[in-house]
């Protein structure tokens, strides 16, 4: 349990970050075992999250609004709904999600396209 509010704030944040990646990064066209591998992630990322009320929140949220693992836009729609969720909860901004895709560049894809991925 982390009842420090900053290292709260701070795993938040970099927690988000991967998060986020992690969708931008999801294929365009993912397979049967790739959609798998994403519903499993998100799952234990929740339920193993290292904070104990934001697991359980998130756990709740995920279990309402199951994650959309059909492709990489409909992955990072979704996750930037459930961020705008746990937003509202925590009384922030709501993030347009129109902008998610620009947001989370991760500057691999060229190098990942030499490699003929
Ligand atoms: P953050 O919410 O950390 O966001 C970081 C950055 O992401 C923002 O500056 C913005 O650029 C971008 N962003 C914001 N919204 C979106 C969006 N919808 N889509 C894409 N990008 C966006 N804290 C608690 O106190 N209680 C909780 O129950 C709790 N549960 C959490 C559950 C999870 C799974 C995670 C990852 C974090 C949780 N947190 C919780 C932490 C909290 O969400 C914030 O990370 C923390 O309060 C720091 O907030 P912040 O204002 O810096 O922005």
């Amino acid at each position: 349990h982390l009842g420090n509010e900053t290292l709260k704030a701070e795993l938040g944040r970099a927690g988000w970050k991967l998060f986020h990646m992690t969708l931008a990064r999801f294929p365009e066209s993912p397979s049967l075992d790739e959609r798998t591998a994403l519903a499993q992630y998100l799952a234990l990322f929740a339920r193993l999250y290292p904070c104990g009320e934001c697991a359980e929140h998130f756990q709740k949220l995920l279990a309402q609004y199951p994650p959309q693992t059909s492709g990489r836009v409909a992955a990072s729609q979704w996750g930037c709904f459930v961020h705008n969720l746990v937003n509202e909860r925590l009384g922030k901004e709501v993030f347009d999600c129109m902008t998610v895709g620009e947001a989370y560049k991760c500057g691999c894809a060229e190098e990942d396209e030499k490699k003929g991925k």
